[in-house]
């Protein structure tokens, strides 16, 4: 349908390729008939990013590191003086020293637990005190999560810990800006093979004992979490806010490795 998200402008944050979250999410609202704005970040990305987003019709593809305060605020006054005003937005970003993804979590270093946390917790909420402003008609907000930050993943380690912080963030965030009408949920992605993923270690087997174990009996794609992302930016979602929607082939609910699942 093209019509669900008919009239709707939104801003997808963390578009780095085709293999991304990111772009499950910004294909599903573009089918839906959303108009769509693209922060990526650094100049290398430009040529991928552009023509993605040339791809779904949108021609606002703008620079931005959320670690810079400068560079977020450049973001939001070039979309301020392009579209006024803001539907909805997508926050896709998340980052950590890829040699602390693997090994133990006890050994995380304080300068890239602050990192991680800078990158992949605050910047949504330094997103959400902009994007508030823009939302004048009421909005929907969303950012991802992993089930690390509900039960030990091998090496997730810090990665996990931020996003324990993250869905405590969009609690919060739920409770401020409810009564401006404007919703803030999560998904909690099962495991993709995506550049941000290949940074984690033994990715591979993470892979496999979800597919094995999980009550779908496969992994999820970025399709699957672009079309539950798209009832939560729509008005599917009205009544949902401060949400943590599992889209994981159900493996959150699954307490022991299934009966019938092969050796990796
Ligand atoms: P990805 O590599 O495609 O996307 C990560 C994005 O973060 C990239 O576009 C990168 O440019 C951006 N980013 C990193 N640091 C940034 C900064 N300082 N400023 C602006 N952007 C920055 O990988 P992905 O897997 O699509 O990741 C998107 C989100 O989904 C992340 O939060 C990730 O933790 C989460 N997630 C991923 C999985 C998975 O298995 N892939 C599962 C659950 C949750």
């Amino acid at each position: 349908s093209t019509s669900l998200m008919a009239g709707k402008r939104g801003l997808i944050m963390g578009l780095a390729n085709d293999k991304s979250i990111a772009w499950g999410i910004a294909k599903a609202c573009a089918d839906a008939g959303a108009e769509l704005a693209f922060s990526y970040q650094g100049e290398a990305l430009l040529k991928r990013v552009g023509p993605l987003a040339e791809q779904l019709g949108s021609n606002i593809v703008l620079p931005c590191d959320v670690s810079d305060e400068a560079s977020m605020d450049a973001l939001f006054a070039e979309l301020e003086a392009k579209w006024g005003k803001l539907d909805f937005v997508v926050h896709a970003i998340g980052f950590s020293d890829k040699n602390e993804l693997r090994g133990r979590y006890v050994d995380t270093t304080r300068g890239n637990f602050a990192m991680t946390m800078d990158i992949s917790v605050y910047s949504f909420t330094a997103i959400m005190q902009r994007a508030e402003k823009m939302m004048t008609e009421g909005g929907s907000a969303l950012t991802l999560t992993y089930y690390g930050a509900e039960q030990v993943m091998p090496h997730y380690n810090v990665m996990g810990v931020a996003k324990a912080a993250l869905e405590a963030s969009v609690m919060y965030l739920a409770e401020d800006l409810g009564k401006k009408n404007i919703r803030v949920n999560a998904i909690s992605a099962g495991p993709i093979k995506t550049l941000a993923a290949s940074g984690i270690g033994d990715f591979r087997y993470i892979m496999k004992w979800n597919e094995y174990n999980s009550p779908l009996r496969r992994n999820v794609t970025i399709e699957d979490v672009g079309k539950s992302a798209l009832y939560l930016l729509s008005d599917l979602g009205s009544g949902v806010t401060g949400e943590n929607l599992h889209v994981d082939a159900g493996y959150h609910v699954v307490g022991m490795k299934a009966v019938d699942a092969p050796d990796i």
